[in-house]
């Protein structure tokens, strides 16, 4: 008896969320931080300029609905135009959270994109998906599999 097993292997790295926070864009940075997402490797899978409302914002962030900053950070979640992106490479996620640095932007790294874009501990640039499941859940709010290339 002849037994065929087929193995699929995947090899097209994983997946991780992100977006341009609204004082990132409204401060003329959306560009210049897409070139450097480039520049690191990561891959651009979906991509797409939209603003959030307020309920939006509140979904988003609501595993920090406790936090005393949440209001505030909804407010400035939802106060203008974002970028959002879907990115690939090997180990997504980590890769990308080394890459942007630390919440706060007067600790992250130097060349981090926190550091270089951040003016604030909120307003600290850009999101980055902190676990493989939030990257799916994350995406999916933003695109439908026909916004995904
Ligand atoms: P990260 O974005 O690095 O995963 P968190 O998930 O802890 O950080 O927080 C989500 C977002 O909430 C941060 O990116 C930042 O915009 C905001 N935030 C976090 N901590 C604070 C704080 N102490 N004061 C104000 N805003 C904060
Ligand atoms: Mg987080």
């Amino acid at each position: 008896m002849r037994l065929n097993i087929k193995i699929s292997i995947n090899m097209s790295g994983s997946i991780t969320f992100t977006m341009v926070k609204p004082a990132a864009v409204a401060d003329g940075h959306a560009a210049a931080i897409l070139a450097k997402i480039a520049e690191g490797g990561f891959k651009i899978k979906a991509l797409k300029m939209t603003r959030l409302s307020k309920e939006q914002a509140e979904q988003f962030y609501a595993i920090h609905s406790e936090r005393p900053f949440f209001g505030s950070l909804v407010k400035s979640m939802s106060s203008g135009p974002i970028i959002a992106a879907m990115l690939e490479k090997d180990n997504a996620v980590e890769a990308f959270r080394a890459y942007i640095g630390a919440t706060n932007p007067a600790e992250a790294a130097a060349g981090t994109i926190r550091k270089t874009y951040g003016k604030s501990i909120e307003d600290n640039a850009v999101h980055g998906s902190d676990s493989d499941d939030n990257a799916q859940l994350e995406a999916g709010y933003f695109f439908s599999q026909f916004e995904r290339f």
